[in-house]
């Protein structure tokens, strides 16, 4: 998998170490396990997915993850995003709207020693409590931007979001600089869709 990864140039030494490290096959229900290491997106329940390696390595390199940052993920799913950013040294949050995927992640969490603070809800609307984070990641396609999101920004943090069509999306990069937002946009993803206030 990360000799797949080195191929479509993702070159962020810790982050192909950290997914080197968490063991995917963990987080992939059967009877998909086997294929644990391609590089595609696999159910996990649901009506739900783990996410392309390709696209966690891609969203982790975007996200621009340093030691010690606070990271918001919604859409905890598997729990193999918030695995690979806790190993990066992260301290990370997710917010998961499905009880029983959440109940699941936890359990893993738990398994490996991963210390991920986790929350049941709709998480379009961020985690105030603990704002402002370094990164926000969500791992579900929205149809915009949601604000409250933005506006958990700390300075210098970045948010990266798929935004689109719930067919198409592009991955929105937005960094704060103060006041200013900050946007770029690369094409070409396709997610499963974020439900809630402020998405679908
Ligand atoms: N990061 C996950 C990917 C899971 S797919 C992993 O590594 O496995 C996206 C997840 O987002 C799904 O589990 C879905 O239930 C969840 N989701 C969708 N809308 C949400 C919302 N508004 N708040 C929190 N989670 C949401």
């Amino acid at each position: 998998m990360i000799a797949l990864l080195r191929d479509r140039l993702i070159t962020d030494e810790k982050i192909l170490k950290a997914m080197a490290t968490v063991e995917r096959h963990l987080f992939v229900p059967e009877p998909f396990t086997n294929r644990s290491y391609e590089d595609s997106a696999l159910p996990i329940g649901k009506g739900q997915t783990i996410s392309q390696p390709y696209t966690v390595a891609f969203m982790t390199q975007a996200l621009g993850v340093r030691t010690g940052d606070k990271i918001l993920e919604i859409g905890t799913g598997s729990g193999y995003q918030s695995s690979v950013l806790s190993v990066l040294g992260a301290r990370v949050f997710s917010i998961e709207r499905d009880h029983e995927l959440l109940a699941g992640a936890r359990k893993m969490f738990d398994r490996l020693g991963y210390r991920v603070a986790t929350k049941g809800g709709d998480g379009t609307v961020g985690w105030n409590e603990f704002a402002p984070y370094n990164g926000i990641i969500v791992t579900a396609g929205a149809p915009d931007v949601p604000q409250p999101l933005t506006r958990q920004l700390a300075d210098g943090g970045k948010l990266v979001i798929p935004v689109g069509s719930l067919q198409y999306q592009s991955l929105v990069v937005i960094t704060r600089r103060g006041e200013e937002m900050e946007r770029r946009e690369i094409e070409g993803f396709k997610f499963v869709p974020l439900i809630g206030k402020m998405g679908w």
